[in-house]
């Protein structure tokens, strides 16, 4: 059997990579890991990437599936599906700061008012940056606990309390901020969600470093923080709803970046092997081997599970996609490390082996097996929904 796409699909995907050869600016072509590589502040989205955004925007490619007002042109989920392959394929990104486009515009669109909607298309083109204030100090895998408190009044809100690990909070102007409007509910029932302007006063941002060294995210603290009525999304005590929001037109392809992004460092990993003289240890063979097997198992899984979702049935599959190219993407790197031995772990930026890209994306790999659900809740997740056993 030849699995392949038809002429009109190859139409689109030679108008994509057309678009992609005469508008691709030079720094996303260094492809491989460079969305690891920035050292500064300004590198927490650098200004390149800001203005490829806003270009991606302008001609109808940020997210093809909306309409062009909203920086799309109203494609087709196959269409959508191409894109997102030829964007992995070529290790372009789209932004670098994606919750504005996938998390608040989405949830807007669908939850937001006539005004709020008209925030969504600068979120989308990244004139305004975002952040998401979901997790607190006690409340990640358990995000109905949490605790950040805003009184309710005719006018306004009052915010007191801490959230933790908000993404590009240091730069945010704007913050998608869930807090807790009704402590006497049950816990999933007493819960707003809140547009917060960053630069409210009140309102106390401390960036954390990681283990890599940057600081993408920070601790933010809220004092007597004062939020106009108008900026609650949605029903008030209702914003459980909205903690699931997610870009729907790209939902069923979001896995083809995981994929993409494995298949390119199984062939790094053949090309180190060869490099350290490795490609003739039989263990190291295997494992590479291993490596390629899944990632290619795990493309046709994508598909099936997409051919599903195209035709109007739900897509299981999904659910072990993040969950399985997060973890096989950490051990990817990991493995290349053992190849390089004992240098192959050192992240010393002066003291390079392989630009310290084994080292550094290892570190990297576990922020994708813990953000957006862990892979330990994505089990539970597949143990109870996808395969019916009950809970633990
Ligand atoms: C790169 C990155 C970016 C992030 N950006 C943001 C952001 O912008 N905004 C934001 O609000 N948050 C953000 N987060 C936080 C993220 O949502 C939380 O880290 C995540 O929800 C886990 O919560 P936690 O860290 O409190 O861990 P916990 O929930 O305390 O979990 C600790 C450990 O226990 C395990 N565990 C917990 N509950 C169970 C269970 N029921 N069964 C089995 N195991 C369990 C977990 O898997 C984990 O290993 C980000 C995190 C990362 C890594």
């Amino acid at each position: 059997m030849k699995l392949a796409w038809g002429p009109e699909e190859e139409a689109f995907r030679s108008e994509l990579e057309t678009f992609l050869d005469e508008h691709i600016p030079p720094e996303a072509a260094a492809g491989a890991d460079f969305m690891d590589d920035w050292d500064d502040d300004e590198a927490i989205v650098p200004s390149w990437l800001r203005r490829w955004q806003a270009t991606l925007f302008d001609h109808g490619w940020m997210v093809p599936g909306y309409p062009p007002e909203l920086g799309g042109r109203n494609c087709t989920p196959v269409q959508t599906l191409i894109y997102l392959e030829v964007m992995s394929g070529r290790r372009v990104p789209r932004t670098g700061h994606f919750p504005g486009y996938a998390i608040v515009a989405p949830s807007l669109l669908e939850f937001g008012t006539a005004e709020q909607k008209q925030l969504a298309p600068a979120a989308i083109r990244g004139d305004t940056i975002w952040c998401i204030g979901m997790s607190e100090p006690n409340a990640g895998s358990d995000l109905a606990g949490l605790q950040t408190r805003a009184a309710v009044f005719d006018d306004q809100f009052v915010v007191n309390g801490q959230k933790v690990w908000t993404s590009y909070a240091t730069i945010a102007q704007k913050c998608f901020c869930y807090v807790r409007t009704d402590p006497d509910a049950p816990k999933h029932k007493g819960i707003s969600l809140l547009i917060v302007d960053m630069d409210t006063p009140g309102i106390d941002v401390r960036p954390l470093r990681h283990l890599s060294g940057k600081a993408h995210f920070a601790e933010v603290f809220f004092d007597d923080v004062v939020v106009p009525r108008e900026n609650l999304v949605g029903q008030l005590n209702g914003g459980w709803l909205l903690t699931q929001g997610s870009l729907a037109h790209e939902r069923a392809g979001l896995w083809v970046e995981g994929v993409g992004r494995l298949e390119q460092n199984v062939i790094a990993l053949v090309e180190l092997a060869k490099k350290t003289g490795k490609d003739t240890d039989p263990n190291a063979r295997r494992r590479i081997a291993a490596a390629y097997e899944f990632a290619s198992s795990l493309r046709a899984l994508g598909y099936k599970g997409f051919s599903s979702f195209a035709q109007g049935s739900s897509a299981p599959e999904h659910s072990f996609m993040k969950l399985a190219t997060s973890e096989a993407g950490k051990a990817a790197y990991e493995l290349g490390m053992e190849l390089l031995g004992g240098y192959g772990a050192v992240v010393d930026r002066s003291l390079p082996v392989e630009d310290g890209r084994w080292a550094h994306g290892f570190f990297m790999s576990f922020a994708n097996t813990i953000a957006g659900g862990s892979s330990e809740i994505q089990r539970n997740i597949i143990a109870q929904r996808v395969l019916g056993l009950p809970r633990g």
